[in-house]
């Protein structure tokens, strides 16, 4: 999958129409990710939630059992939750705890053993694959921790490569005025061995919001860069949800990083075991302590 995305550009439907991978590693899940996860751009304005129901994305007593028999591992075991529109909500847990396979069965990238997803209202689990795309492409964008560039694409072609793939028609405005708020405007054509770690994660970034997507989910977006570069990507996260309402999941380690949310949802042995509101990191810190023991 990884060297054909890359050598031999395949046609959209050919990434699109890729089927979900169980079993694979996390470095070609992330890829086929990357990949078939873009979402499709509104025609015009701010990122859409549907409120509705007050939630964007929910969960309802999501299991995933990885594996059969002796060695079977239960990463998630009866998680249900509802994402608050417009807000950041982070993911906290130790390593191993699931947060990552609640991110992937959230975004509709893996399917729950059991236990429902609902993305802006339609339960997922219904859906046949070419319904699930769509859906994906629409309502979905999502940052990884190895940033997941294509590297023969220049900075800009990786931000607009949703919806070079949706086939959607590029709003130079919205583009550009995206390009100047991840900063880097200036290296547009940069390809990613170009540019530093933390412009390769802002490259992401871009890729992720260019969509305006109605949730975007990050994996531990500043577990690969320095405390300075992750408190820059931070900011443009915080930044994002403030300046366009952008529904933000946020998977991280970091409790600085938890103390920029609205809500921090703590993960221990695949199951929901703190749900707070704002919390300062010392809080975070303290709580995770307490948690370890
Ligand atoms: P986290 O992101 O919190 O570190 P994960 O969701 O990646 O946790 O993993 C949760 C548990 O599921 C871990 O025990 C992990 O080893 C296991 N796991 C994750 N992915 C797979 C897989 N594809 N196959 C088998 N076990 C897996
Ligand atoms: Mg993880």
């Amino acid at each position: 999958m990884k060297s054909r995305v890359i050598q031999d550009e395949p046609e959209p439907t050919d990434l699109i129409d890729a089927p979900a991978a169980t079993g694979a590693s996390h470095e070609d899940k992330e890829l086929k990710m990357t990949a078939i996860a873009m979402p499709a751009a509104e025609a015009d304005g701010r990122p859409v939630a549907d409120t509705a129901n007050g939630s964007v994305v929910a969960a309802h007593e999501l299991s995933r059992r990885y594996g059969e028999g002796e060695t079977a591992v239960d990463a998630l075991r009866g998680v249900s939750l509802q994402v608050v529109p417009g807000k950041l909500t982070a993911v906290m847990g130790p390593s191993g705890s699931g947060k990552s396979t609640l991110m992937h069965l959230l975004a509709g990238l893996d399917q729950p053993t059991s236990g429902e997803v609902t993305i802006a209202g339609t339960s997922i689990g219904k859906l046949n694959d070419t319904d699930l795309t769509k859906l994906r492409r629409e309502h979905i964008g999502f940052i990884f921790q190895f940033f997941n560039l294509l590297p023969m694409l220049s900075a800009e072609e990786n931000v607009v490569l949703p919806l070079s793939l949706a086939g959607e028609k590029l709003d130079r405005k919205w583009v550009d005025e995206l390009m100047k708020r991840i900063g880097l405007a200036e290296r547009s054509n940069h390809r990613p061995s170009e540019l530093s770690g933390g412009q390769q994660q802002r490259v992401a970034i871009g890729r992720a919001l260019v969509s305006k997507p109605t949730i975007v989910f990050a994996d531990e977006p500043t577990g690969n860069l320095d405390s300075k570069t992750g408190g820059e990507i931070l900011d443009l996260m915080r930044n994002s949800v403030d300046t366009y309402g952008q529904t933000t999941v946020m998977v991280t380690h970091d409790p600085r990083a938890a103390a920029i949310a609205d809500r921090i949802l703590f993960l221990a042995d695949g199951v929901i075991v703190r749900d707070l509101g704002r919390t300062e990191a010392h809080e975070v810190i303290a709580v995770t302590e307490e948690l370890a023991r």
